[in-house]
């Protein structure tokens, strides 16, 4: 049974992927009345897959939200848009596209939230899933709309689940939730930590299963649902633990770290939190056999990161090149610095800098003091990067960041470019950032 009235009037604000799987859900439901809103599309553009709707560029008038039911936003448009707050005003319903997905989906969905890590632990979830024969689908800010999942043959949906989408979802009723860890983010939008946080912890009301860092008691503070497997870098008997380079399940040893191919302590956290969510979720037998326990840890033994997140690049003359472009916050440059830390002993110069979100920067100092020789920076807020630590220089484009590093750096060094800051001041995207660094990276080879 539908919870929304095919007669309704829907307006979709942002016609972008999710925006535009939206469309076609509603079509494919029946819903006759639905407008798209987008300053990019014009007047009678047909969206692909979709039968004509009619369109809005422009905030249309007051009046017009009397006439209007129901309006999805897209993650990317802020809730306090004035004409948002105005429909709001005049009785409109004003959710997301994992809302409208919550109201309809019948199927189990584990979700995962967090300043970072989120699409690395959703990916490993839906391997490890997968190797115990459940068909599962990550979906959400990983890349498929969550709504079309629903015309997928699959028993679970895997959701990564951001703060942008976690504010405008209601009715999330997961099987295992997990809220990985919190640091400076999106302020720019959320205006504070304590709101930021609230937001994130929406994602466990309903839950069936929460799961939480032993070390990060705050960050669960909010949930209704007791705790039902911890995880950490500790050894345990109980719940998911670390033990001689071994990840555990209730004191048997599961995954051999010396075989994973992720780098740095955070992915061991990354693959705890999702041994823990199979575990709770209960799509699962309660104990595992030895065939499906190798089959599981086969699935994280194989498992590659996702592009941009702690990539090595290339090797020139024995110095190391690594793409970390997807760290946009400070939270995942120190990840980055302190796992390359534990491999690596040469030097590392830093490529850091773009659009902070309003994160206090001088959080990076400690890290950078410890681990990073020279500061290169770019951006916006590079310059308040650099000015943490001597030496550093700033750059009006990367590529010639990128030829500093090379004349500084000497055999057994690395330069990574994990930018603790966003992009879209410089470059169309975290993978238009990362082309760019690998290009420059690639001509100093051929030069070579
Ligand atoms: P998200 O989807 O939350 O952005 P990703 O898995 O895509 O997370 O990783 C984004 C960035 O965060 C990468 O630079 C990665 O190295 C770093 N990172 C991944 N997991 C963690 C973690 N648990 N703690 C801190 N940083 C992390």
């Amino acid at each position: 049974m539908m919870s929304f009235d095919r007669e309704q009037h829907f307006v979709i604000a942002g016609l972008g992927i999710s925006g535009i799987s939206c469309v076609r859900f509603l079509q494919r439901n029946g819903v006759k009345r639905i407008t798209g809103w987008d300053k990019n599309k014009s007047e009678g553009a047909q969206l692909r897959n979709c039968a004509p709707i009619d369109l809005l560029q422009d905030a249309p008038p007051a009046e017009y939200w009397n006439s209007v039911d129901v309006l999805v936003v897209s993650p990317g448009w802020s809730l306090q848009h004035p004409s948002l707050l105005h429909a709001k005003s005049c009785g409109v319903a004003v959710i997301g596209d994992v809302e409208l997905f919550a109201r309809v989906n019948k199927r189990p969905v584990i979700g995962i939230t967090g300043s970072n890590g989120k699409t690395t632990v959703t990916l490993l979830v839906e391997a490890m899933l997968n190797a115990l024969g459940k068909r599962a689908v990550a979906a959400g800010n990983v890349g498929l709309p969550i709504l079309d999942t629903l015309t997928l043959d699959c028993d679970v949906v895997v959701a990564e689940l951001s703060s942008f989408q976690l504010e405008s979802t209601d009715n999330l009723s997961l099987h295992s939730a997990a809220l990985l860890n919190i640091s400076d983010d999106h302020l720019d939008r959320h205006g504070n930590m304590a709101n930021y946080l609230a937001i994130k912890q929406r994602i466990f009301d309903g839950a069936r299963a929460v799961v939480a860092q032993r070390d990060l008691p705050t960050v669960i503070a909010g949930a209704n649902t007791p705790v039902a497997l911890e995880y950490g870098l500790q050894a345990s008997t109980t719940g998911v633990g670390w033990d001689n380079g071994w990840i555990t399940y209730q004191g048997e040893s599961f995954i051999d770290s010396a075989r994973i191919s992720l780098l740095g302590a955070h992915n061991i956290l990354n693959i705890q939190a999702a041994l823990a969510l199979v575990m709770s979720a209960k799509l699962l037998p309660n104990t595992l056999g030895k065939a499906d326990i190798d089959a599981l840890a086969s699935a994280v033994y194989s498992f590659k990161s996702a592009p941009h997140r702690c990539n090595l690049v290339a090797k020139i003359g024995d110095v190391a090149y690594i793409d970390d472009s997807k760290a946009t916050n400070i939270g995942a440059t120190v990840a980055a610095l302190e796992g390359l830390a534990q491999t690596n002993n040469g030097r590392i110069i830093l490529i850091a800098g773009g659009d902070a979100k309003g994160a206090d920067v001088t959080q990076l100092k400690p890290a950078l003091d410890k681990f990073v020789d020279t500061v290169l920076t770019l951006g916006r807020d590079g310059e308040k990067i650099g000015r943490l630590v001597a030496g550093s220089q700033h750059f009006a484009n990367l590529p010639d960041a990128v030829r500093c590093a090379h004349s500084y750096a000497k055999a057994g060094d690395t330069v990574l470019l994990s930018p603790a800051c966003a992009s879209l001041d410089m470059f169309d995207n975290y993978s238009h950032r990362a082309q760019v660094f690998i290009d420059a990276v690639s001509e100093i080879a051929r030069e070579h």
